[in-house]
């Protein structure tokens, strides 16, 4: 068994001549970061680096201090605190790179704007559903796990993974795991395996690296997952599950920005359980409700959010926002479920 190509001869000599030919290339991921986004802006800097290129990362907004330890990680520019860098960055670059996301408004409005206004060329590598943006080249694969699968077959398409190093395997590994909570979802092709079989070539300790990402938890966020599960979680008819959470409950445990990743998954290992949503108000923006949603099986989440939630994302995993209080956002969930009862309980 080995990896076949993914990219056409066409997209390797665009590709290679998009990257010959830039000194200068600027990294933009996805609003509120996650491994996948971190992991794969740190995997393509070090590349990049590699091929002698000048390097400048940027998140559109803050992302949580679990994925700090990852290579470069703590030198991603973080648009909304400093707009001044982005636009530097942009005036002076030769390629734009845009990591896990599949348009430009998942950067936020601003960002986007900005982004879209640069004349420098375009590329786009992803792994959500209906890439839609305007770029010289977009490497979409929605079957691979996360973007940071799809960035390793294109390294390997190009032949860049030739002095691969163990800083990038490790980052490339860090989207990996995270987007398949340690491979226990989206995760059943081959393919991922024959993957992570090369990172592992590196020396990378990927049991270190689970635990830099899942066993790092505060006490606040320890007990905050119980008085949520305990409290808050409300059973939903057909097989789903709500939980919320405030501001002033957030407040209440001292848990930073992020530390409700993960918190949508929990209700699912019940047995027999659908769908979870997680509900939550935004740190920033009053009035502003944040929707999670995960399944199992074929119930579809990126429909359920596209329909209820302003949102998308993948089948088994999506979000979205609300723009009103909790009681109303909890009505809605409450329409949504009814809504999806066939495909709930078939
Ligand atoms: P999370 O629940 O972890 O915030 O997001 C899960 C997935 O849903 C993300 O990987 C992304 O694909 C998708 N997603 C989250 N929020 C939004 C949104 O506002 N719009 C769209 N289109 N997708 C979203
Ligand atoms: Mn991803």
């Amino acid at each position: 068994m080995t990896l076949q190509p993914i990219l056409s001869a066409e997209a390797v000599d665009e590709l290679r001549r998009l990257v010959d030919g830039a000194t200068r290339v600027v990294l933009f991921c996805h609003q509120n970061a996650d491994g996948d986004a971190i992991g794969s802006m740190a995997a393509a800097t070090l590349l990049l680096r590699r091929l002698g290129k000048t390097v400048t990362a940027i998140a559109p907004n803050n992302f949580p201090d679990f994925l700090q330890w990852i290579p470069t990680a703590p030198e991603v520019v973080q648009a909304d605190r400093m707009m001044n860098r982005v636009d530097e960055a942009l005036a002076e670059t030769d390629l734009v790179l845009m990591l896990d996301f599949n348009t430009p408004k998942r950067m936020g409005d601003e960002l986007a704007t900005r982004v879209l206004a640069c004349e420098a060329p375009k590329v786009m590598i992803d792994h959500h559903l209906d890439p839609d943006a305007p770029c010289q080249l977009t490497v979409s694969h929605p079957e691979m796990c996360s973007t940071c699968e799809v960035l390793l077959r294109v390294m390997l398409d190009m032949g860049w993974t030739d002095g691969l190093t163990a800083q990038e395997a490790t980052a490339l590994y860090t989207g990996m795991m995270t987007d398949t909570g340690n491979f226990a979802y989206a995760s059943n092709r081959p393919d991922i395996f024959l993957a992570i079989s090369i990172l592992l070539g590196t020396g990378i300790d990927k049991d270190r690296i689970y635990r830099n990402i899942f066993y790092t938890y505060s006490e606040g966020r320890m007990r905050m997952m119980g008085y949520l599960l305990y409290v808050k979680m409300q059973m939903l008819p057909h097989h789903a599950a709500l939980i919320t959470m405030t501001n002033d409950e957030r407040r209440h445990f001292h848990v930073k920005n992020g530390a409700t990743e993960g918190i949508v998954n929990l209700p699912l290992q019940m047995e027999g359980m659908r769908l979870s949503i997680f509900l939550r108000e935004d740190t920033e923006q009053p009035g502003l409700i944040r929707v999670s949603t995960r399944s199992l099986d074929d119930f579809p989440c990126n429909e359920l959010c596209a329909e209820f939630f302003n949102g998308g994302g993948h089948k088994n995993a999506a979000g979205g926002s609300l723009r009103m209080s909790m009681d109303d956002a909890i009505q809605v969930v409450q329409k949504a479920v009814k809504k999806y009862e066939e495909k709930l309980t078939s």
